[in-house]
C-alpha cells in the first residue's frame, strides 16, 4: 500500500464514494514512477499529448507502457459485513473515459463483490464526495 496521496497533481485518479447502502471506498492511483530512473512521475506535458515524459531522464513512454505501470491503493468498509479493508495491487484502469466501473474487488471477509464507480458531475455535486481523473 503506497501513503494517502497528499499532492492530487501526483495522482492518476482517485474517488471518494459510498458504496451502497453504507460502505465506502477510497481509491488512490499514483502516477507510476520512470521505471528508468525513479526520480520522477510520468506525465503529459500537454493534455493533449500521446506519451508521458520523465522530468528527470527526459525519457518518453507510450500509453501502454505507462498503464502497464499503474498501482491502485484502496480504503473500503463492506457494506454488507462492515469489514473495513485495504487493498493494494496492479489496476487495469478502464480504457475509455467514460467506463462506468473503475475497480471490481470482492470484500476479504465476506467474499462479497463489490464496485468502485466513476461518479457522473452531477451525482459528484450531490454527494460531496471529491473526485478526479487528472
Ligand atoms: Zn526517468
Ligand atoms: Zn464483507
Amino acid at each position: 500500500m503506497e501513503d494517502k496521496p497528499k499532492d492530487i497533481t501526483e495522482l492518476d485518479f482517485f474517488t471518494r464514494q459510498i458504496i451502497d447502502p453504507d460502505g465506502f471506498a477510497f481509491f488512490w492511483a499514483y502516477k507510476p514512477k520512470c521505471p528508468d530512473c525513479s526520480n520522477s512521475r510520468l506525465k503529459k506535458l500537454k493534455k493533449r499529448d500521446k506519451v508521458y515524459v520523465c522530468e528527470s531522464c527526459k525519457k518518453s513512454f507510450e500509453p501502454e507502457e505507462y498503464l502497464a505501470l499503474l498501482k491502485y491503493n484502496l480504503e473500503y468498509t463492506c457494506p454488507k459485513c462492515k469489514n473495513k479493508g485495504e487493498l493494494y495491487g496492479s489496476w487495469v484502469k478502464p480504457k475509455s473515459k467514460t467506463a462506468p466501473i473503475m475497480l471490481k474487488f470482492a470484500c476479504e471477509k465476506c467474499k462479497e463483490k463489490l464496485k468502485v464507480m466513476r461518479m457522473k458531475k452531477a451525482k459528484k455535486k450531490k454527494a460531496k464526495t471529491d473526485e478526479a481523473d487528472i
